[in-house]
């Protein structure tokens, strides 16, 4: 009996010791998680203090890239700014850099901007940026996010920390969101030059012709009003023709009413006959078939080539000089165009300096309706309407 009971209270001990062990082997190891948990916390704030300061690191410095050539810049605050003389080394600007003022010029457009102050220059137009440039060191700085309001053609990709800048592209300068003023009351013909319609885009040269059926809705051509043409009856596509009524108002208000169109929309076979008329004349004139044709080919339209049976475009000229040739360069009216055609949807279509691109000999009483948005583009560009497809078509 003795003997049982001190196997009994040692089966029991034996046990308490069990349970003593497997409660104290399972505070080891829930100690073992507590710890654990600790140091993955620990760890985790340390990676995110690192990170944080890795941020605050970065954040003080932007990298830009000019195609290959890279630039630093120390940000001086939030606002991201860009070193407008090194972007114009990209693009090839013509530069003048003083102590308070720098200055560049592409494609006769003229961009300047002064320390300390917030207004940049585009062609004599104020452009107001958020923050002012900066003239210093050898660097122009200004707000990044003007470059949106003053160029096309640039494309900027910023990284996702927007502290990596890539710069790809060619810049065309353009102070967009200005006024633009008119004569007369214009408004019910706005509509026209702003005009969105894809007609209006059509591109007609020696590499684009048109066969005889074009353009497929002849109901588009309406007859120009009277006074503003001389004897015959002259017609035009519809939206180019409000635009053209818009300018010539305008016109006949500062004073130019001596100015007229004298040819707008050309059939086919008018364009045949006017072509064939030239060549015989030089023929008649004693010159060989083969050479006049040559020579009336580098100034006149082949049918299906000319601009002229789009209906889109209006030859201009004036009591004094009545045909057309450019002596109409000499007016004061074309002197108002040079400036103000553009306003109107209107460009000049065969530019002087332009002949080897559109094919055509200058013509300064040529004018082609675009639109307001492909005309503004085109006058503060330089481009002529090829370049202008070539650069900025869906885009
Ligand atoms: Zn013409």
């Amino acid at each position: 009996m003795e003997q049982k009971k001190k196997k009994i209270s040692l089966y029991k001990k034996i046990r308490r010791d069990f349970y003593v062990r497997v409660e104290e082997s399972e505070k080891k190891h829930r100690n073992k998680i507590i710890a654990l948990a600790l140091v993955t916390l620990l760890l985790a704030s340390t990676l995110l203090f690192c990170a944080t300061l890795l941020e605050k690191s970065t954040k003080g410095q932007y990298v830009y890239y000019y195609g290959d050539v890279e630039q630093k810049i120390k940000a001086e605050n939030e606002n991201h700014v860009i070193d407008f003389i090194a972007l114009a080394d990209f693009c090839g600007m013509s530069k003048n850099i003083s102590i308070n003022n720098a200055s560049f010029e592409i494609n006769n457009t003229r961009v300047s901007f002064t320390d300390g102050s917030d207004i940049a220059k585009i062609n004599g137009i104020n452009i107001k940026m958020p923050t002012p440039a900066a003239i210093k060191n050898g660097y122009c700085l200004i707000p990044l996010s003007i470059l949106e309001r003053i160029s096309h053609g640039l494309n900027i990709i910023t990284d996702k920390n927007e502290t990596t800048i890539q710069i790809e592209g060619n810049i065309f300068m353009i102070a967009k969101d200005f006024e633009v003023k008119y004569e007369t009351d214009i408004s019910k013909y706005l509509e026209y030059i702003h005009s969105k319609d894809e007609y209006i885009y059509t591109l007609v040269n020696k590499q684009n012709p048109v066969d005889k059926t074009f353009p497929e809705d002849q109901d588009a051509l309406i007859e120009i009003p009277a006074e503003y043409r001389k004897t015959d009856v002259i017609y035009l596509h519809y939206i180019a023709e409000k635009a053209l009524e818009a300018m010539m108002n305008d016109m006949f208000a500062l004073g130019y009413n001596d100015t007229y169109v004298t040819s707008a929309y050309r059939r086919y076979d008018k364009q045949q006959q006017i072509f064939d008329k030239y060549v015989n004349d030089l023929v008649n004139q004693g010159m060989s078939y083969d050479e006049a044709y040559a020579t009336v080919l580098s100034d006149t339209a082949l049918p299906g080539q000319s601009e002229h049976q789009t209906g889109l475009c209006v030859d201009l000229t004036t009591k004094s000089i009545v045909t057309v040739d450019n002596r109409f360069a000499d007016t004061e009216v074309f002197a108002w165009l040079q400036d103000n055609a553009w306003k109107y949807g209107f460009v000049l279509r065969y530019p002087e300096d332009k002949v080897n691109i559109t094919g055509y000999s200058y013509e300064s009483w040529h004018y082609r309706f675009v639109g307001f948005d492909i005309a503004k583009i085109m006058h503060q560009t330089g481009l002529c309407y090829e370049e202008y497809l070539e650069n900025f078509w869906d885009k």
